[in-house]
């Protein structure tokens, strides 16, 4: 694996709080609404609502008061009055607390920030849930392409989404928290609602940005509000957009102010594990840092599946420009083939971006139709554009990167004892610029053969990039750390050392810490020994790998040059082209449209 870094903005929005209410929730008052049963609604700017329903008692709940949704009511033949400021007096005695604490923050916070910016106040009685009753999302999965794994991994859910019973007769047990993951715009939001939209079930939907809030205390009623109306709705999706904002590790920050986050979070976590499987509630939530969310958000019961949310291919990139152009009129000139081909490192945000920087541009020109030439514009624009920079790969790059697998892959396939190659790949997903996916066989004995092939494999990313660029990124670091590990274990706790000898368990404990940790636990002599038989195996193992890369360097050559235009080779590929075959056509990965 060769790994890039990449910066990541996030921010957090400010809202306020609209607090507590009635049995009828939002997720009921939808539903009377769309079956016509309400007549009257009176709301407040807060979002407080009175509700007359047919033939049953007036209600109070709290609502959005998007224009959407008042829209909405107002389509349904309701009758609707926005009242100006707040009804309910109690409301506010009730809250005074909460809100003087909260007017103390604010003041302060302001303060620390130099004053600056106003905008707080515009957001009242905003950013809730949004809440779309079952049938509503129109979204579905053929609306997503370049994620077929994902899709995949999400067919489950829909199935059980459909049919809850047909899954707890069988006393199956399904997830209840996925994780889906993946960089910004490759579409996991998109994904979320596509299986509301193909389960047919209410979707409840919330940024994590809204949850965090100044206001102690806002953010856990606001979560234990979101589960109660779900509960009421279920079988239902709640899905929990950028979770990163208020899942992140919790004690890390020092600037103080996290208590809020921390209560948040600690709700959540509640919530979740008060679920009992009768509540049929499948919650997703969607992050493109994994890395900083707190490991207890990842315990059994809770987010314990992820679902990866690749950035496409280029095969996932034609569909995606085709699902994208199908209300544009394109020109014949038009070949998405092409297109796909030469946007490397774009998502799928960035490639709706392109179609319609192109209908922009042959908009401004009065013509009827975009041709290839509109979208290599809007192309260079999307690429050469300042925002998207960090995340296109530049040429030279891409082509370090697949030396670099093909030597990873190479060395895995012709060594006798290292496990064969399922999968290699060029496109960037996640920190990583590329990837070589191994088959692993089961194995019940770890050989010495075998731990010196996983050593060589690791090295030979490498190995490669030297042999061709005579010189070596940092990129491989975390492959050089693999294969010292294992040498270092096979010295210390295997016992497979001449100058060692059996000496088994040298190392302490299970944790792999590092040298200095390690010293004390036996004398400065053996440790000395330790690092040169360390050494030892690493560098017979690297000259063996380059040995064997020199002598098949015309294949590698070839290969690379295949893997940069199809930017992903699937194990049987890359056996043919290894072999000195040919490969036609679209291959297993092919997107089939
Ligand atoms: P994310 O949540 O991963 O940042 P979004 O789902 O918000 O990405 O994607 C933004 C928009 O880009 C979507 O609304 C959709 O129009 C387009 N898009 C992103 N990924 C895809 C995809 N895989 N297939 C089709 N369209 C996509
Ligand atoms: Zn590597
Ligand atoms: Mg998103």
């Amino acid at each position: 694996m060769r790994l890039v870094l990449r910066s990541l903005v996030l921010t957090a929005l400010l809202s306020t709080p609209v607090l507590a209410q009635d049995q009828y929730s939002v997720g009921q008052f939808f539903k009377d609404l769309d079956r016509g049963e309400i007549s009257t609604v009176q709301v407040d700017a807060y979002g407080n609502a009175h509700v007359e329903v047919r033939g049953g008692s007036p209600q109070n709940t709290v609502i959005p008061t998007s224009p959407d949704v008042l829209g909405r009511i107002r389509a349904s033949g309701a009758e609707l009055t926005v009242v100006g400021g707040g009804r309910s007096f109690g409301w506010i005695v009730q809250l005074l607390p909460v809100i003087l604490t909260g007017l103390i923050l604010f003041v302060f916070w302001r303060s620390m920030r130099g004053g600056g910016g106003g905008g707080a106040s515009n957001t009242f009685g905003r950013s809730r849930a949004h809440v779309f009753s079952e049938g509503q999302v129109k979204v579905t999965f053929t609306d997503v392409a370049g994620c077929d794994e994902a899709k995949t991994d999400l067919q489950e859910v829909v199935e059980f989404l459909r049919s809850p019973e047909r899954f707890h007769s069988l006393g199956a047990r399904i997830p209840h928290g996925i994780l889906l993951v993946g960089p910004p715009g490759s579409g996991k939001t998109l994904l979320a609602k596509a299986v509301a939209g193909e389960a047919r079930v209410p979707y409840f939907s919330i940024s994590g940005s809204d949850f965090v809030e100044m206001f102690v205390g806002v953010g856990a009623a606001r979560v234990r509000d979101l589960f109660d109306q779900a509960k009421k709705a279920a079988p239902c999706i709640v899905f929990i957009d950028e979770i990163d904002a208020v899942g992140r590790k919790r004690g890390l920050n020092f600037n103080g102010g996290n208590d809020e986050r921390e209560q948040t979070l600690n709700q959540l976590l509640v919530e979740m594990d008060g679920f009992e499987s009768k509540h049929d509630i499948i919650v997703l939530a969607a992050t493109n840092r994994p890395d900083v969310l707190d490991a207890a958000l990842l315990r059994p019961g809770r987010f314990d599946r992820q679902v990866v949310v690749d950035a496409p291919d280029v095969r996932g990139r034609e569909h995606i420009l085709k699902i994208h152009a199908r209300k544009k009129p394109l020109d014949p000139s038009v070949n998405l083939t092409t297109l796909a081909q030469r946007t490397p490192g774009m998502v799928g945000a960035d490639l709706e971006n392109l179609l319609n920087e192109a209908a922009l541009l042959t908009a401004r020109d009065g013509r009827g139709k975009i041709t290839m030439r509109d979208l290599d514009e809007a192309a260079d624009r999307v690429l050469m554009g300042p925002a998207r920079k960090s995340r296109v790969v530049p040429e030279h790059d891409k082509k370090v990167t697949a030396y670099h697998e093909v030597g990873h892959a190479l060395v895995a396939q012709l060594l006798p004892h290292a496990d064969r190659v399922h999968k290699l790949t060029v496109v960037p997903r996640g920190g990583a610029a590329g990837y070589m996916l191994p088959l692993p066989t089961d194995r019940v004995h770890y050989t010495r053969e075998v731990l010196e092939d996983s050593i060589a494999v690791a090295l030979a990313g490498q190995a490669a990039e030297e042999v061709t660029f005579g010189d070596i990124t940092t990129g491989a670091q975390s492959d050089f750390q693999k294969a010292t590990n294992i040498a270092r274990k096979m010295v210390t706790e295997w016992g497979m050392s001449e100058k060692l000898g059996k000496v088994a368990n040298l190392s302490e404990s299970d944790t792999f810490l590092g040298p200095v940790a390690q010293q004390g636990a036996y004398s400065q002599l053996t440790a000395q020994t330790i690092d040169d038989e360390v050494k030892r195996i690493i560098d017979t193992q690297y000259t063996r790998v380059r040995t064997l890369l020199q002598e098949y360097l015309p294949r590698v050559h070839a290969i690379v040059e295949e893997l940069l235009v199809r930017e992903t080779l699937s194990g049987e590929e890359f056996q043919t082209l290894l072999s000195g075959g040919r490969i036609e056509g679209g291959g297993m990965y092919a997107a089939g449209d």
